[in-house]
């Protein structure tokens, strides 16, 4: 079996992620592994100086980064119990790029990953972003499915 060194879960703070998050700390603690705990702000491009002036978008940007910030923190006060190997991190772009291109850039061995989000498209196996990671990643992923999805 791989020695996993480094293991990049990828929330969203939906329920699923919640659920993958914790299969992604015990895999973390069974292997001594470096936890990456990454969140993707998806980026409005559309909004971006077209419908509103750039200065509000500034500071629009700069907000919902803090509120991201702050969610992450709270997020791993409480969730990342008995374990201090671990790093946030909060980015902003297309959730699936950025979750491929930051494991490959921090050489992630595993992604871990919910099969659905906030989207809450419970029909289909898998949400869009766990798919095209899937479909996209050369990092090995593990998606985790939430009893009742
Ligand atoms: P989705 O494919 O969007 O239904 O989401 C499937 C999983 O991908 C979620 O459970 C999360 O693990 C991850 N994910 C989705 N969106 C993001 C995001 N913005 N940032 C980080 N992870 C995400």
């Amino acid at each position: 079996m791989n020695n996993f060194s480094t293991v990049l879960v990828a929330i969203d703070f939906s329920d699923s992620s919640d659920n993958a998050f914790q299969m992604a700390l015990s895999l973390a603690k069974k292997f001594s592994a470096q936890l990456l705990i990454l969140h993707v702000i998806n980026e409005p491009v559309d909004l971006r100086g077209f419908y509103v002036p750039h200065i509000s978008f500034a500071r629009l940007e700069e907000e919902i980064e803090e509120g991201a910030q702050k969610m992450m923190e709270s997020f791993c006060r409480k969730n990342v119990v008995g374990f201090e190997n671990f790093e946030h991190l909060i980015v902003s772009g297309l959730p699936y790029e950025q979750i491929i291109s930051q494991a490959e850039e921090k050489s992630a061995d595993l992604i871990v990953l919910g099969t659905h989000g906030r989207t809450g498209l419970d029909h289909v196996l898998f949400g869009s972003t766990a798919e095209k990671v899937v479909r996209k990643s050369k990092v090995p992923v593990l998606t985790v499915r939430l009893e009742g999805e």
